[in-house]
Formats: C-alpha cells, sequence, structure tokens
C-alpha cells in the first residue's frame, strides 16, 4: 500500500462492482486501505464475503445482467462508484451470441447508468462524489472478435464522459482508466478462447496476440490499475475528470 493515500478516504463510503475478484478485489483492497468503507458487489457470493471480511467491507451479492439489481444495493450513502464487473466472450461476428452481446450491454453500460442513477442525488446533496469505470484499452482501440466488448466499453466511456459534464458543478468527477491485458481470471480464460479462434497454441496468445502491440512486454498487475484508482478518488484527483487514461504499457502510442 502507498503510504501517502492512507486515511485519505476516511469517512467515504465506495462501490466496487464486480469486487470478488481480480481488479474489483484489488481496488476493494485499496480503497479500504486508503480508509474507506467498501460495498464489495458481485454475483459470486463467497467470492464477495471473502473479500468484504478481509476489508472490513460489506458484501453485497447481485447479478448485474438483471437491471432490478438495483433493490439489492444497501440503503446508504455512496461518495464512490467503481464500476469494474465486466467478462469477455470472443467470437467472430457472425458467430457472436446474440444474447451474449445483450448481456454484456447490460452488465458493462446499462448497469453503470442504473448505480449513477440511483447514487447521483446523494452525491449532488453532499457535493462531492467520484466513479471510477474500469474501461480497457478496448475502449479506445478495437480488436476483431472483440465486438461486444469494444462496443461496451466504447460505450462506458461515453456514459463517463456524460457523467463528468453533469457531475462537475456538484463536485462528482468521473473517468476511465484502461489497461491492456492484467493478470486475472478473466485474462486466465480467455487464453484457450484466443487460441481457438486464432488457431495458435495457447502459449502463443500471450506473446504473439496479447503483447505484442504494447511497447511494455508484460502483463500489468491488479494492484497496479488499483493504485491509479486510489489516486482518482483521493484529493490528488479532483481535478481530473471526463477523461480516459490508459495504463497499457504503450499500446495506445501507436
Ligand atoms: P475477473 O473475471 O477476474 O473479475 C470480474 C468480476 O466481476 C468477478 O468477480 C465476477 O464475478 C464479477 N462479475 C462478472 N459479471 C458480473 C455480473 N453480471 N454481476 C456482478 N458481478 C459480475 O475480471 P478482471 O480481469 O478483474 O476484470 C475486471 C474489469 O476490468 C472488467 O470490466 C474488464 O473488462 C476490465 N479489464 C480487464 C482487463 C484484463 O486484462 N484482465 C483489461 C482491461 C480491462
Amino acid at each position: 500500500m502507498a503510504k501517502h493515500l492512507s486515511g485519505e478516504l476516511t469517512g467515504r463510503t465506495a462501490l466496487v462492482t464486480g469486487a470478488g475478484g481480480g481488479i474489483g478485489a484489488a481496488c476493494a483492497r485499496r480503497l479500504a486501505a486508503a480508509g474507506a468503507r467498501v460495498l464489495v458487489v458481485d454475483m459470486r457470493a463467497e467470492p464477495a464475503a471473502k473479500v468484504a471480511a478481509e476489508v472490513g467491507g460489506l458484501a453485497v451479492v447481485a447479478d448485474l445482467s438483471d437491471p432490478g439489481f438495483t433493490a439489492a444495493l444497501p440503503d446508504e450513502p455512496v461518495d464512490i462508484v467503481v464500476n469494474n464487473a465486466g467478462f469477455q466472450h470472443v467470437a467472430p461476428i457472425e458467430e457472436f451470441p446474440p444474447d451474449v452481446f445483450g448481456t454484456m450491454l447490460r452488465v458493462m453500460v446499462e448497469a453503470p447508468f442504473l448505480i449513477a442513477r440511483a447514487v447521483l442525488p446523494g452525491m449532488y446533496a453532499r457535493g462531492w462524489g467520484r466513479f471510477v469505470n474500469i474501461s480497457s484499452v478496448h475502449g479506445l482501440r478495437a480488436s476483431p472478435y472483440k465486438s461486444a466488448y469494444t462496443a461496451a466499453k466504447h460505450g462506458l466511456e461515453g456514459f463517463s464522459k456524460v457523467v463528468a459534464l453533469e457531475g462537475a458543478p456538484h463536485g462528482v468527477t468521473s473517468t476511465s482508466v484502461c489497461p491492456a491485458y492484467v493478470r486475472t481470471g478473466l485474462v486466465e480464460a480467455q487464453i484457450e478462447d484466443q487460441a481457438r479462434v486464432h488457431g495458435i497454441a495457447p502459449d502463443e496468445v500471450v506473446s504473439d496476440i496479447m503483447l505484442e502491440p504494447a511497447a511494455i512486454k508484460r502483463l500489468i498487475e491488479p494492484e497496479e490499475v488499483a493504485d491509479l484508482v486510489a489516486y482518482l478518488c483521493g484529493p490528488s484527483g479532483s481535478f481530473v475528470t471526463g477523461v480516459s487514461l490508459p495504463v497499457d504499457g504503450g499500446w495506445t502510442a501507436r
């Protein structure tokens, strides 16, 4: 933990979606270390409970693909939202299952809208709020076979900018963080998928596909993404809004 942020979020409540694992769990730990109370939202009950217990927060079991999920959110003020829940599906457009396309848009674009709609009035009343949207380099660039993911992340980034514009007079900021490949379960699962659609061996997927566009040839760790999220939620991030911040090892420099 970077000591300089300790205590900076004391008194704030952070809602982190998909916080049962990967980047979301790292964000939950990092924000809690900075003093925030964390609502650990995930559709998987056991991992959510485990992370919540670890950070002294509250587990909220909710499936963000069901628009009724907001009923599961606790009735308490939320100061920080990290829209992180997401998943991947890799297939050519002509074979891409329409129901998976729809679910991805619901989880990664509609759910952040529904959360914002629920918590913004309270943030406006208190004059302070932070949204950090875990987008992707695919919010800025496209890749073949990732039609739903690229569309959803571009959509999330557009939505984030609107929150930034509407929220600014009320002390609310909204940013997008755009990582390249992070070492999480989502990436592990993709290696097999990508090997199949590209017709190559799984061990070639990391070196020849995942790391090919980046200048720095390594995966990012979830904690590195969480550090940036904590910066954006802390006092030093107060003038950063409406932007997309790549943590992509130089991918978008091309
Ligand atoms: P992960 O699979 O490790 O964790 C995702 C979490 O979200 C899981 O705990 C899962 O249960 C939860 N989740 C998924 N669908 C949900 C739903 N419908 N309702 C509630 N919870 C749900 O994935 P990760 O790699 O940590 O990814 C987190 C975010 O970061 C995603 O939005 C992903 O697109 C983004 N991202 C990941 C990478 C990467 O390389 N791993 C790169 C860029 C962006």
